[in-house]
């Protein structure tokens, strides 16, 4: 049985200060011991948090990370300094960070061994534009995207890998996917991992759906059989409806 995941992904919204509030209400939360929860925060919010939900069950996640150790990228953050603070999973290769930041499926390869080598677990973000989807390109282009972030990897690798399956015209949008086509998608995906490593890591991969996901139609792609949960922009930002996606997923 694979857990599902509940991943929020704050991007660029709330202070330290905001996040200890959040993390406050959290843990006031009956939230389900056989779901995953996890906060993706900025990454000065980072270490508030961690040290907030340590011992909580609650995980605490960056948005991106450099594939380097350390050297001369000003401005990157890298995966032991991220484990330092106490950080467990790192999105990566966010279509945000695809289109205006120049991420390419060999960066979010590079990335993804990184954060498995340093102890990280990588979400990673694969899924088609509204044009690519129009032109019925949507299993091409995740088939190239999950494969090429997973060239590399050992079986046991795969295995930790969190796939986000997050359509890039549901993404903050309000128009999410049918859960019939979340679904197809995911289970493409699945076979997809089949085939480049074996059927056993693909029964235990876990792909979550991402885009316009909320507490009214969570229960629709949970239900699915392929989905294992969801990666939430906006309704992750406020703690009530976060929690509410958290026990809609037990
Ligand atoms: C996301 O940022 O990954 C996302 C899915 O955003 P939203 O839930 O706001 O569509």
């Amino acid at each position: 049985m694979r857990k599902p995941v509940i991943a929020g992904n704050w991007k660029m919204h709330k202070t330290a200060e905001e996040a200890v509030s959040f993390a406050a209400e959290l843990k006031q939360a009956d939230l389900p011991g056989e779901v995953e929860a996890v906060i993706c925060a900025p990454f000065l919010a980072l270490p508030a948090l961690v040290e907030e939900l340590t011992g909580t069950g609650i995980g605490v996640g960056a948005q991106n990370v450099h594939f380097e150790q350390q050297g001369a990228f000003t401005g990157e953050v890298s995966v032991p300094m991220l484990k330092a603070a106490g950080v467990t999973y790192v999105i990566i290769g966010h279509s945000e960070r695809r289109a205006y930041f120049a991420e390419t499926d060999e960066t979010v390869n590079k990335k993804v061994k990184a954060a498995l080598n340093g102890g990280l677990i990588p979400i990673v973000c694969v899924g088609e534009t509204l044009e690519e989807r129009e032109n019925d390109q949507t299993k091409e282009v995740v088939r190239k995207q999950v494969k090429a972030a997973s060239a590399g990897l050992s079986s046991d690798e795969m295995k930790k890998t969190i796939i986000a399956y997050e359509p890039v015209w549901a993404i903050g949008t309000g128009k999410a996917s049918t859960a019939e086509d979340a679904e197809e998608v995911c289970s493409f995906i699945r076979k997809t991992v089949a085939d480049q490593f074996d059927q056993q890591v693909a029964n235990e991969v876990r792909i979550q759906y991402g885009g316009s996901v909320k507490p009214e139609n969570i229960d629709s792609f949970i239900k699915q059989p392929n989905i294992d949960g969801a990666l939430v922009g906006g309704a992750s930002l406020n703690a009530g409806s976060f929690i509410q996606l958290v026990q809609a997923a037990k």
